[in-house]
């Protein structure tokens, strides 16, 4: 990357719009490699992000690639598999890399590892408008609390998270309605702590077509909660169903029983399924939950967010010399070839809102390999989730 010399009117080599792990991802691997780069995110930090928490194997995997693996593990709880719960109670326990980090503590790291490496943060900055000024220059404008402040980039990465608004106003947003929505609450409870080494996912009839989980985190605190698929007449219902899922699923009652609850419950929208917002419009790029990266079905986006982030990177460092055209063709054909695991969770969603089809795959996973060792694949992304979520499998499941 040439820099441009001072007085051309350009403060950054790229203009990073949000921190959260796709934001942090890239601006960390650009400014690694040299890149002057301007992150900026409307919260101060270290800020919540209302999440269960969850890193599973293609975090660990792109934590690895970002070289933060170790200081991640540092502060994360520890879980070795995921185990599934469905309606009828049958359960199954699937091996992978699994840890639970509350996003306050995850994300803080993330920014200092981009910061560390030379990206220039700053904080308060909502982002308002971009603007392409001459073919060469984005100028790219934030309100701030001391009034409106725009900056100058040959290059700008929207990282900006499921919320709609900001996507709109870079001009790439197609589908205004986020995907679904989730909450969660904190409840520390050290006696159910005391052997709790997994991250438990719960189908059950207060959350017909989603699902509840509960994961154990630092401190003897678990993170709660449940969010639908895709189905947004259910959304309006989520409190009261989350008010019925820990009254009355038997893990949920037992964590509530003696534990303390020590955050409100918050709730938030999640964009999956990889649609929704255009990838690239010339040198404007867009990555991580903006653009639907957060898998459908599992709501898992952390790992896909931070290597949806390196992406973008990749891409502008290997192609910037090149141009816009080149670069946007390139992060727009990257991200496109993930669309077809996106598509087979989506079935998988469509499948899985029958209670009879989940407790038919959950008590086969339970007894013996064949299902099992699919599942774990899955999850470890060692196979293709087309081939599990297909007409074909499922028949071969039913009649084994
Ligand atoms: C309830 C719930 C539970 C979830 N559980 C899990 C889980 O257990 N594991 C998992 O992997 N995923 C989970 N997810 C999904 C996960 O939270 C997202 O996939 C992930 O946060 C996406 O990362 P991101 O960097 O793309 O966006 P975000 O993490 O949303 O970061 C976006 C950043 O952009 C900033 N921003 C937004 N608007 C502006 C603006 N106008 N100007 C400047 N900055 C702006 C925000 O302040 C934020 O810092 C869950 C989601 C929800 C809602």
């Amino acid at each position: 990357m040439s820099h441009d010399a001072p007085g051309t009117g350009q403060d950054h080599d790229i203009v990073i719009i949000g921190a959260g792990p796709a934001g942090c991802a890239a601006a960390r691997l650009l400014a690694q490699n040299g890149w002057r780069v301007g992150l900026y995110d409307k919260a101060d930090f270290p800020r919540e992000k209302t999440c269960g928490d969850a890193l599973i194997p293609d975090a660990h995997a792109a934590l690895d690639t970002l070289g933060l693996r170790a200081r991640v593990e540092q502060l994360a709880y520890p879980t070795r598999a995921l185990r599934l719960i469905s309606f009828d109670g049958s359960a199954v326990s699937v091996r992978g890399r699994t840890a639970v980090v509350p996003r306050l503590q995850l994300d803080g790291l993330l920014l200092e590892a981009a910061r560390e490496v030379g990206a220039d943060f700053r904080p308060g900055h909502d982002f308002q408008s971009v603007r392409d000024e001459d073919g060469r220059l984005y100028r790219v404008e934030f309100l701030t609390e001391s009034g409106k402040v725009a900056v100058r980039a040959p290059w700008v990465l929207l990282a900006t998270g499921a919320h709609a608004a900001p996507i709109a106003r870079a001009g790439l947003l197609e589908r205004h309605a986020a995907s679904s929505f989730a909450v969660r609450q904190y409840v520390r409870n050290p006696r159910l702590a005391r052997d709790f080494d997994q991250l438990v996912f719960i189908f059950d009839h207060s959350v017909r077509g989603g699902y509840g989980w509960i994961f154990p985190g630092p401190d003897g605190v678990f993170n709660i909660g449940i969010g639908y698929f895709g189905s947004a007449e259910k959304n309006a219902g989520l409190r009261r169903d989350y008010e019925h899922f820990i009254a009355h699923q038997p893990l949920a009652r037992d964590l509530m029983r003696d534990g303390v609850v020590v955050s409100p419950l918050k709730g938030a929208p999640l964009r999956t399924g990889l649609d929704g917002t255009r990838f690239a419009e010339g040198g404007l790029l867009a990555t991580g939950e903006c653009v639907g990266t957060t898998f459908p079905l599992t709501g898992e986006g952390i790992g896909k967010a931070l290597e949806t982030g390196l992406l973008a990177a990749e891409n502008l460092l290997a192609h910037a010399a090149q141009g816009r055209a080149t670069v946007a063709a390139a992060h727009t054909a990257s991200l496109a070839a993930l669309r077809p695991k996106y598509a087979a969770y989506r079935k998988a969603e469509l499948l899985l809102r029958w209670p009879w089809l989940a407790n038919m795959l959950v008590r086969r996973a339970a007894r013996g390999e064949y299902m099992r060792t699919r599942l774990e694949a899955l999850f470890n992304e060692t196979a293709d989730p087309a081939n599990l979520f297909c007409w074909k499998t499922w028949l071969r499941i039913l009649l084994r």
